[in-house]
Protein backbone atom coordinates (compact mmCIF):
# COMPACT_ATOMS: atom_id res chain seq x y z
CA UNK A 1 0.00 0.00 0.00
CA UNK A 2 2.49 2.32 1.22
CA UNK A 3 4.98 2.19 -2.04
CA UNK A 4 1.60 2.62 -4.27
CA UNK A 5 1.68 5.62 -2.81
CA UNK A 6 4.98 6.80 -3.09
CA UNK A 7 4.56 5.65 -6.72
CA UNK A 8 1.70 8.37 -7.25
CA UNK A 9 3.88 11.36 -5.69
CA UNK A 10 6.76 10.86 -7.54
CA UNK A 11 5.09 10.21 -10.97
CA UNK A 12 5.21 13.81 -13.48
CA UNK A 13 1.43 13.77 -13.72
CA UNK A 14 1.46 14.35 -9.85
CA UNK A 15 4.02 16.56 -8.84
CA UNK A 16 3.63 19.55 -11.66
CA UNK A 17 0.81 21.56 -12.43
CA UNK A 18 -0.13 21.40 -16.34
CA UNK A 19 -1.84 24.63 -18.02
CA UNK A 20 -3.78 24.45 -21.30
CA UNK A 21 -3.67 27.83 -22.22
CA UNK A 22 -5.23 29.80 -25.01
CA UNK A 23 -8.05 27.39 -26.18
CA UNK A 24 -11.86 26.93 -26.15
CA UNK A 25 -13.81 24.91 -23.84
CA UNK A 26 -16.93 23.18 -24.93
CA UNK A 27 -19.48 22.99 -22.00
CA UNK A 28 -22.14 20.84 -23.68
CA UNK A 29 -24.29 20.92 -20.15
CA UNK A 30 -24.62 24.28 -20.68
CA UNK A 31 -24.59 24.82 -24.43
CA UNK A 32 -21.76 27.04 -23.71
CA UNK A 33 -18.52 27.55 -25.85
CA UNK A 34 -16.11 29.96 -24.20
CA UNK A 35 -12.45 31.00 -26.46
CA UNK A 36 -9.51 31.90 -25.20
CA UNK A 37 -9.93 30.19 -22.14
CA UNK A 38 -6.67 28.68 -19.71
CA UNK A 39 -7.55 25.42 -17.85
CA UNK A 40 -4.94 24.66 -14.86
CA UNK A 41 -4.82 20.94 -13.82
CA UNK A 42 -3.20 19.64 -10.57
CA UNK A 43 -2.61 15.87 -9.76
CA UNK A 44 -5.85 14.08 -11.33
CA UNK A 45 -8.28 17.27 -11.18
CA UNK A 46 -8.56 20.50 -12.85
CA UNK A 47 -8.10 23.31 -10.40
CA UNK A 48 -8.76 26.59 -12.19
CA UNK A 49 -10.20 27.74 -15.45
CA UNK A 50 -10.79 31.04 -17.10
CA UNK A 51 -9.92 33.57 -19.27
CA UNK A 52 -6.47 33.12 -20.54
CA UNK A 53 -5.58 37.03 -19.87
CA UNK A 54 -6.55 36.38 -15.26
CA UNK A 55 -6.18 32.88 -14.82
CA UNK A 56 -3.11 32.46 -12.28
CA UNK A 57 -0.67 30.51 -13.62
CA UNK A 58 1.27 28.03 -10.68
CA UNK A 59 4.62 28.87 -10.93
CA UNK A 60 6.59 25.79 -12.70
CA UNK A 61 3.74 25.12 -14.53
CA UNK A 62 3.86 22.97 -17.52
CA UNK A 63 2.74 25.30 -20.33
CA UNK A 64 0.85 23.60 -22.84
CA UNK A 65 -0.30 26.01 -25.78
CA UNK A 66 -3.91 25.39 -26.89
CA UNK A 67 -4.68 27.69 -29.35
CA UNK A 68 -6.82 26.89 -32.07
CA UNK A 69 -7.91 23.92 -30.39
CA UNK A 70 -11.48 22.99 -28.92
CA UNK A 71 -11.41 20.84 -25.71
CA UNK A 72 -14.41 18.88 -24.47
CA UNK A 73 -15.08 16.74 -21.42
CA UNK A 74 -13.62 12.82 -21.74
CA UNK A 75 -16.20 11.10 -23.93
CA UNK A 76 -18.40 8.02 -22.20
CA UNK A 77 -19.90 5.33 -24.12
CA UNK A 78 -22.83 4.20 -22.47
CA UNK A 79 -23.00 0.77 -23.58
CA UNK A 80 -20.28 -1.32 -23.68
CA UNK A 81 -18.93 -5.36 -22.93
CA UNK A 82 -15.74 -5.44 -21.72
CA UNK A 83 -15.62 -9.04 -20.78
CA UNK A 84 -12.67 -9.84 -18.98
CA UNK A 85 -10.72 -6.59 -19.47
CA UNK A 86 -9.21 -6.94 -22.89
CA UNK A 87 -5.50 -5.61 -22.83
CA UNK A 88 -6.07 -4.26 -26.38
CA UNK A 89 -9.02 -2.28 -25.57
CA UNK A 90 -8.53 0.11 -22.84
CA UNK A 91 -5.58 1.81 -25.38
CA UNK A 92 -8.52 1.78 -28.04
CA UNK A 93 -10.86 4.09 -25.86
CA UNK A 94 -8.45 6.04 -24.05
CA UNK A 95 -6.59 7.32 -27.37
CA UNK A 96 -10.60 8.21 -28.87
CA UNK A 97 -10.87 10.29 -26.11
CA UNK A 98 -13.38 7.70 -24.13
CA UNK A 99 -12.45 8.46 -20.47
CA UNK A 100 -15.68 6.22 -19.15
CA UNK A 101 -17.82 3.37 -19.49
CA UNK A 102 -20.80 1.70 -18.49
CA UNK A 103 -20.78 -2.41 -18.89
CA UNK A 104 -24.09 -3.59 -19.54
CA UNK A 105 -23.52 -6.90 -18.60
CA UNK A 106 -20.64 -8.80 -16.88
CA UNK A 107 -20.33 -12.55 -16.34
CA UNK A 108 -20.20 -13.64 -13.00
CA UNK A 109 -16.71 -14.20 -13.18
CA UNK A 110 -16.18 -11.10 -14.87
CA UNK A 111 -17.69 -8.60 -12.93
CA UNK A 112 -14.84 -9.38 -9.94
CA UNK A 113 -12.16 -8.50 -12.16
CA UNK A 114 -14.16 -5.00 -13.82
CA UNK A 115 -14.38 -3.96 -10.11
CA UNK A 116 -11.18 -4.68 -9.38
CA UNK A 117 -9.56 -3.07 -12.41
CA UNK A 118 -11.94 0.27 -11.75
CA UNK A 119 -10.55 0.55 -8.16
CA UNK A 120 -6.92 0.30 -9.77
CA UNK A 121 -8.13 3.08 -12.28
CA UNK A 122 -9.37 5.40 -9.34
CA UNK A 123 -6.27 4.91 -6.95
CA UNK A 124 -4.14 5.71 -10.19
CA UNK A 125 -2.64 1.86 -9.96
CA UNK A 126 -3.46 1.36 -13.75
CA UNK A 127 -4.76 3.91 -16.27
CA UNK A 128 -8.11 3.28 -18.37
CA UNK A 129 -11.45 4.81 -18.73
CA UNK A 130 -13.76 4.76 -15.33
CA UNK A 131 -15.56 1.22 -15.50
CA UNK A 132 -18.86 1.10 -14.10
CA UNK A 133 -20.46 -2.65 -14.25
CA UNK A 134 -23.56 -4.64 -13.61
CA UNK A 135 -24.33 -8.06 -13.84
CA UNK A 136 -25.85 -10.36 -16.57
CA UNK A 137 -29.61 -9.37 -17.08
CA UNK A 138 -31.93 -10.64 -15.03
CA UNK A 139 -33.46 -13.39 -17.65
CA UNK A 140 -29.65 -14.94 -17.92
CA UNK A 141 -30.25 -17.55 -16.46
CA UNK A 142 -34.43 -17.50 -16.95
CA UNK A 143 -36.14 -16.27 -13.64
CA UNK A 144 -39.49 -18.18 -12.69
CA UNK A 145 -41.06 -16.58 -9.79
CA UNK A 146 -41.79 -13.44 -8.13
CA UNK A 147 -39.81 -14.71 -5.23
CA UNK A 148 -36.60 -16.10 -7.02
CA UNK A 149 -36.81 -12.26 -8.90
CA UNK A 150 -36.92 -10.16 -5.00
CA UNK A 151 -33.87 -12.40 -4.18
CA UNK A 152 -31.80 -12.11 -6.84
CA UNK A 153 -32.13 -8.28 -6.61
CA UNK A 154 -31.65 -8.59 -3.34
CA UNK A 155 -28.12 -10.28 -4.33
CA UNK A 156 -27.42 -7.71 -6.73
CA UNK A 157 -28.04 -5.11 -4.30
CA UNK A 158 -25.45 -6.63 -1.55
CA UNK A 159 -22.76 -6.79 -3.76
CA UNK A 160 -22.91 -3.19 -4.38
CA UNK A 161 -24.05 -2.94 -7.84
CA UNK A 162 -25.77 0.04 -8.97
CA UNK A 163 -27.99 -0.94 -11.72
CA UNK A 164 -29.78 -3.97 -12.60
CA UNK A 165 -30.12 -5.03 -16.07
CA UNK A 166 -33.45 -6.75 -17.82
CA UNK A 167 -34.04 -8.16 -20.97
CA UNK A 168 -36.21 -9.34 -23.65
CA UNK A 169 -37.49 -12.83 -21.88
CA UNK A 170 -38.45 -11.66 -18.54
CA UNK A 171 -42.47 -12.53 -17.38
CA UNK A 172 -44.65 -9.63 -16.30
CA UNK A 173 -44.86 -11.18 -13.40
CA UNK A 174 -41.01 -11.10 -12.89
CA UNK A 175 -40.82 -7.62 -14.21
CA UNK A 176 -42.73 -5.86 -12.01
CA UNK A 177 -41.48 -7.38 -9.12
CA UNK A 178 -37.88 -6.69 -10.04
CA UNK A 179 -39.12 -3.15 -10.63
CA UNK A 180 -40.50 -2.42 -7.25
CA UNK A 181 -37.61 -4.16 -5.44
CA UNK A 182 -35.34 -2.09 -7.73
CA UNK A 183 -37.20 1.31 -6.40
CA UNK A 184 -37.33 0.31 -2.56
CA UNK A 185 -33.85 -0.63 -3.02
CA UNK A 186 -32.96 2.75 -4.71
CA UNK A 187 -31.16 0.89 -7.27
CA UNK A 188 -31.37 2.13 -11.56
CA UNK A 189 -33.27 -0.32 -13.40
CA UNK A 190 -32.09 -0.61 -17.64
CA UNK A 191 -32.11 -2.70 -19.90
CA UNK A 192 -34.13 -3.89 -22.76
CA UNK A 193 -38.00 -3.63 -22.77
CA UNK A 194 -39.35 -7.45 -22.09
CA UNK A 195 -41.30 -8.53 -25.11
CA UNK A 196 -43.96 -9.17 -22.86
CA UNK A 197 -44.04 -5.59 -21.80
CA UNK A 198 -44.94 -2.03 -23.55
CA UNK A 199 -42.48 0.70 -23.07
CA UNK A 200 -45.27 2.74 -21.38
CA UNK A 201 -45.49 0.46 -18.86
CA UNK A 202 -41.88 -0.43 -18.52
CA UNK A 203 -42.00 4.09 -17.81
CA UNK A 204 -44.65 4.00 -15.64
CA UNK A 205 -43.00 1.11 -13.79
CA UNK A 206 -39.80 3.05 -13.05
CA UNK A 207 -37.52 1.98 -15.59
CA UNK A 208 -34.47 4.48 -15.60
CA UNK A 209 -33.07 3.69 -18.69
CA UNK A 210 -34.49 1.50 -22.36
CA UNK A 211 -31.43 0.39 -24.46
CA UNK A 212 -31.65 0.06 -28.48
CA UNK A 213 -34.86 2.05 -28.55
CA UNK A 214 -36.07 -1.82 -27.83
CA UNK A 215 -39.72 -2.07 -27.86
CA UNK A 216 -40.49 1.83 -29.10
CA UNK A 217 -41.29 0.86 -32.90
CA UNK A 218 -43.77 -0.98 -31.11
CA UNK A 219 -45.21 1.77 -29.04
CA UNK A 220 -44.93 4.20 -31.72
CA UNK A 221 -47.28 1.56 -33.90
CA UNK A 222 -51.05 1.69 -35.01
CA UNK A 223 -51.15 -2.36 -34.24
CA UNK A 224 -49.27 -3.01 -31.45
CA UNK A 225 -50.91 -5.56 -29.88
CA UNK A 226 -50.71 -7.55 -33.19
CA UNK A 227 -46.86 -6.71 -33.56
CA UNK A 228 -46.59 -8.11 -30.48
CA UNK A 229 -48.10 -11.44 -30.66
CA UNK A 230 -45.96 -11.76 -34.01
CA UNK A 231 -42.75 -10.61 -31.89
CA UNK A 232 -43.43 -13.47 -29.44
CA UNK A 233 -44.15 -16.05 -31.87
CA UNK A 234 -40.89 -15.18 -33.65
CA UNK A 235 -42.71 -13.74 -36.41
CA UNK A 236 -40.82 -10.18 -36.98
CA UNK A 237 -43.20 -7.30 -37.94
CA UNK A 238 -40.57 -4.94 -38.36
CA UNK A 239 -42.56 -4.43 -41.84
CA UNK A 240 -45.90 -4.12 -40.47
CA UNK A 241 -44.04 -1.67 -37.53
CA UNK A 242 -42.69 0.81 -40.20
CA UNK A 243 -45.75 0.49 -42.37
CA UNK A 244 -48.06 1.40 -39.54
CA UNK A 245 -46.13 4.21 -37.66
CA UNK A 246 -48.46 6.42 -36.00
CA UNK A 247 -47.28 10.16 -35.69
CA UNK A 248 -49.67 10.72 -32.46
CA UNK A 249 -48.59 7.71 -30.56
CA UNK A 250 -45.15 8.86 -30.60
CA UNK A 251 -45.81 12.02 -29.59
CA UNK A 252 -48.23 10.49 -26.43
CA UNK A 253 -45.26 8.03 -25.98
CA UNK A 254 -42.29 10.86 -26.23
CA UNK A 255 -44.72 12.84 -23.36
CA UNK A 256 -44.94 9.74 -21.07
CA UNK A 257 -40.87 8.82 -21.48
CA UNK A 258 -40.17 12.87 -20.49
CA UNK A 259 -42.35 12.89 -17.53
CA UNK A 260 -41.26 9.29 -16.42
CA UNK A 261 -37.79 10.30 -16.61
CA UNK A 262 -36.47 7.52 -18.63
CA UNK A 263 -33.38 7.80 -20.30
CA UNK A 264 -32.57 6.58 -23.95
CA UNK A 265 -29.65 4.94 -25.27
CA UNK A 266 -30.17 4.74 -29.07
CA UNK A 267 -27.10 2.18 -29.84
CA UNK A 268 -27.98 3.52 -33.66
CA UNK A 269 -24.29 2.33 -34.23
CA UNK A 270 -25.98 -1.19 -33.75
CA UNK A 271 -28.96 -0.19 -35.96
CA UNK A 272 -26.51 1.34 -38.46
CA UNK A 273 -24.50 -1.99 -39.05
CA UNK A 274 -27.56 -3.97 -39.10
CA UNK A 275 -28.92 -2.06 -42.36
CA UNK A 276 -25.52 -1.96 -43.78
CA UNK A 277 -25.43 -5.78 -43.22
CA UNK A 278 -28.35 -5.85 -45.51
CA UNK A 279 -27.19 -3.86 -48.08
CA UNK A 280 -24.18 -5.83 -48.66
CA UNK A 281 -21.87 -2.87 -47.64
CA UNK A 282 -19.88 -4.06 -44.58
CA UNK A 283 -17.01 -3.65 -43.95
CA UNK A 284 -17.98 -0.19 -45.19
CA UNK A 285 -15.23 2.28 -43.06
CA UNK A 286 -14.98 0.27 -40.25
CA UNK A 287 -11.71 0.48 -38.78
CA UNK A 288 -11.35 -3.44 -38.78
CA UNK A 289 -7.71 -3.70 -38.58
CA UNK A 290 -7.79 -2.87 -34.68
CA UNK A 291 -10.95 -5.39 -34.13
CA UNK A 292 -9.78 -8.83 -32.79
CA UNK A 293 -9.76 -11.36 -35.68
CA UNK A 294 -11.95 -14.03 -33.80
CA UNK A 295 -14.62 -11.63 -33.28
CA UNK A 296 -13.82 -9.35 -36.64
CA UNK A 297 -13.94 -12.87 -38.82
CA UNK A 298 -17.64 -13.78 -37.39
CA UNK A 299 -18.81 -10.63 -37.45
CA UNK A 300 -20.18 -10.56 -41.64
CA UNK A 301 -22.46 -13.70 -40.63
CA UNK A 302 -23.26 -12.31 -37.04
CA UNK A 303 -23.78 -8.83 -38.44
CA UNK A 304 -26.99 -10.19 -40.33
CA UNK A 305 -28.28 -12.54 -37.25
CA UNK A 306 -27.91 -10.77 -34.28
CA UNK A 307 -29.86 -7.42 -34.44
CA UNK A 308 -33.75 -7.31 -35.71
CA UNK A 309 -33.35 -10.78 -36.96
CA UNK A 310 -35.50 -11.62 -39.66
CA UNK A 311 -34.55 -8.52 -41.98
CA UNK A 312 -34.58 -7.18 -45.35
CA UNK A 313 -32.47 -4.12 -46.84
CA UNK A 314 -35.23 -2.17 -47.80
CA UNK A 315 -37.20 -2.49 -44.81
CA UNK A 316 -34.31 -2.31 -42.53
CA UNK A 317 -33.74 0.98 -44.71
CA UNK A 318 -36.75 2.60 -43.53
CA UNK A 319 -36.82 1.27 -39.89
CA UNK A 320 -33.26 2.93 -39.35
CA UNK A 321 -34.78 6.39 -40.99
CA UNK A 322 -37.99 5.60 -38.31
CA UNK A 323 -35.70 5.11 -35.21
CA UNK A 324 -33.43 8.05 -36.36
CA UNK A 325 -36.64 10.19 -36.80
CA UNK A 326 -37.63 8.92 -33.18
CA UNK A 327 -34.29 9.85 -31.26
CA UNK A 328 -34.87 13.35 -33.22
CA UNK A 329 -37.89 13.66 -31.57
CA UNK A 330 -37.32 12.71 -28.32
CA UNK A 331 -34.84 14.91 -27.91
CA UNK A 332 -36.66 17.71 -29.22
CA UNK A 333 -39.34 16.35 -26.63
CA UNK A 334 -37.10 16.56 -23.88
CA UNK A 335 -36.13 12.61 -23.39
CA UNK A 336 -32.94 12.54 -22.37
CA UNK A 337 -30.48 10.76 -24.32
CA UNK A 338 -27.39 8.65 -23.82
CA UNK A 339 -24.88 7.61 -26.52
CA UNK A 340 -23.81 4.20 -26.25
CA UNK A 341 -22.23 1.94 -28.52
CA UNK A 342 -22.85 -2.10 -28.02
CA UNK A 343 -19.06 -2.40 -28.35
CA UNK A 344 -18.09 -5.14 -29.39
CA UNK A 345 -20.94 -6.04 -31.51
CA UNK A 346 -20.55 -6.57 -34.77
CA UNK A 347 -18.14 -3.32 -36.35
CA UNK A 348 -18.47 -1.61 -32.76
CA UNK A 349 -14.96 -0.87 -32.56
CA UNK A 350 -13.77 0.04 -28.80
CA UNK A 351 -13.54 3.47 -29.34
CA UNK A 352 -14.28 4.21 -32.87
CA UNK A 353 -17.56 3.38 -32.32
CA UNK A 354 -18.37 5.93 -30.11
CA UNK A 355 -17.79 8.68 -32.49
CA UNK A 356 -19.72 7.03 -35.09
CA UNK A 357 -22.72 7.25 -32.68
CA UNK A 358 -22.45 10.90 -31.54
CA UNK A 359 -22.24 11.63 -35.88
CA UNK A 360 -25.29 9.31 -35.81
CA UNK A 361 -27.18 11.08 -33.50
CA UNK A 362 -26.69 14.41 -35.22
CA UNK A 363 -27.41 12.51 -38.64
CA UNK A 364 -30.74 11.65 -36.85
CA UNK A 365 -31.09 15.75 -36.26
CA UNK A 366 -29.47 16.30 -32.48
CA UNK A 367 -27.91 19.87 -32.51
CA UNK A 368 -23.88 18.44 -31.85
CA UNK A 369 -23.96 20.16 -28.48
CA UNK A 370 -26.63 17.62 -28.02
CA UNK A 371 -24.65 14.74 -29.07
CA UNK A 372 -21.93 15.96 -26.79
CA UNK A 373 -24.32 16.08 -23.99
CA UNK A 374 -25.23 12.73 -24.50
CA UNK A 375 -21.80 11.68 -24.26
CA UNK A 376 -20.40 13.97 -21.47
CA UNK A 377 -22.72 15.56 -18.67
CA UNK A 378 -26.14 13.13 -19.29
CA UNK A 379 -23.54 10.00 -18.72
CA UNK A 380 -22.23 11.98 -15.41
CA UNK A 381 -26.03 12.75 -14.34
CA UNK A 382 -27.37 9.39 -15.08
CA UNK A 383 -24.64 7.93 -12.96
CA UNK A 384 -24.55 10.35 -10.43
CA UNK A 385 -21.07 11.42 -10.77
CA UNK A 386 -21.80 14.78 -11.43
CA UNK A 387 -19.24 15.95 -8.69
CA UNK A 388 -16.23 13.94 -10.37
CA UNK A 389 -16.97 14.20 -14.41
CA UNK A 390 -19.33 15.27 -16.85
CA UNK A 391 -17.34 19.46 -17.43
CA UNK A 392 -14.58 21.07 -17.39
CA UNK A 393 -14.70 23.19 -13.78
CA UNK A 394 -12.52 23.42 -10.91
CA UNK A 395 -12.98 20.09 -8.63
CA UNK A 396 -13.50 17.92 -11.36
CA UNK A 397 -11.25 15.07 -12.49
CA UNK A 398 -9.50 15.79 -15.34
CA UNK A 399 -10.50 13.93 -18.23
CA UNK A 400 -10.59 16.01 -21.21
CA UNK A 401 -10.29 15.96 -25.34
CA UNK A 402 -8.00 18.38 -27.16
CA UNK A 403 -9.66 19.01 -30.59
CA UNK A 404 -7.98 20.04 -33.60
CA UNK A 405 -11.36 21.72 -35.00
CA UNK A 406 -14.49 22.56 -33.52
CA UNK A 407 -17.39 20.00 -32.66
CA UNK A 408 -19.83 22.32 -33.02
CA UNK A 409 -19.06 23.27 -36.57
CA UNK A 410 -18.95 19.52 -37.35
CA UNK A 411 -19.87 16.52 -35.03
CA UNK A 412 -16.90 14.52 -36.89
CA UNK A 413 -13.99 17.04 -35.54
CA UNK A 414 -14.66 14.64 -32.13
CA UNK A 415 -12.50 12.43 -34.27
CA UNK A 416 -9.42 15.39 -34.80
CA UNK A 417 -7.29 14.45 -31.64
CA UNK A 418 -5.02 16.30 -30.22
CA UNK A 419 -4.40 14.97 -26.87
CA UNK A 420 -6.23 13.09 -24.29
CA UNK A 421 -5.99 13.82 -20.82
CA UNK A 422 -7.21 11.27 -18.49
CA UNK A 423 -7.58 11.65 -14.16
CA UNK A 424 -4.87 14.32 -15.36
CA UNK A 425 -2.34 12.33 -17.02
CA UNK A 426 -1.44 13.52 -20.48
CA UNK A 427 -1.75 11.64 -23.54
CA UNK A 428 0.08 13.43 -26.13
CA UNK A 429 -0.22 13.06 -29.60
CA UNK A 430 2.78 10.71 -30.13
CA UNK A 431 1.69 8.84 -26.77
CA UNK A 432 -1.92 8.39 -29.02
CA UNK A 433 -0.02 6.92 -32.06
CA UNK A 434 1.96 4.56 -29.93
CA UNK A 435 -1.15 2.80 -28.02
CA UNK A 436 -3.64 2.89 -31.54
CA UNK A 437 0.15 1.40 -33.51
CA UNK A 438 0.52 -1.24 -30.94
CA UNK A 439 -2.96 -2.53 -31.03
CA UNK A 440 -2.64 -2.75 -34.52
CA UNK A 441 0.19 -4.75 -34.67
CA UNK A 442 -1.08 -6.99 -32.13
CA UNK A 443 -4.15 -7.46 -34.10
CA UNK A 444 -2.25 -8.33 -37.09
CA UNK A 445 0.06 -10.62 -35.11
CA UNK A 446 -3.14 -12.73 -34.18
CA UNK A 447 -2.58 -15.68 -36.68
CA UNK A 448 -5.04 -18.64 -34.99
CA UNK A 449 -7.74 -16.78 -33.74
CA UNK A 450 -8.97 -18.31 -30.24
CA UNK A 451 -12.33 -19.10 -29.99
CA UNK A 452 -14.37 -16.03 -28.78
CA UNK A 453 -16.78 -16.55 -25.88
CA UNK A 454 -19.52 -13.74 -26.61
CA UNK A 455 -21.24 -11.94 -24.66
CA UNK A 456 -24.53 -9.65 -25.34
ZN1 LIG B 1 -25.46 -4.70 -25.14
Amino acid sequence: MRWAALALLTSPAWSQAIVLTGCTVIDPSKGSSVPRSNIVISGERITARGPAASTHIPRNARIVPCSGKFVIPGLWDMHVHVGEIEEDWFPLYLANGVTGLREMAASAKNFPRQRRYQDDVAAGRRSGPELFSTLFPMDTPPIASVRDAREEVARRAAMGLKYIKVSSELSRAAYFAIADECRRRGLQLTGHVPDSISVREAAAAGQDSVEHLDGVMLACSRNEDEARWRLRANRYPWKMLADNFDLDKTGKLIGELRENGVWQTPTLAIHQVATLAREGKLPAGFRTEYARRDYANAWPREALEFFLPGLDAETARSVFALHRDIVRRMEKGGVRILAGTDTPNPYCIPGFALHEELALLVESGLPPIAALRASTSNPAEFLGLTRDFGSIEPGKIADLVLLDADPLAAITNTSRIHMVFRRGRLIDSAARRGMLDRVRASVASQTTPPAAPRQD
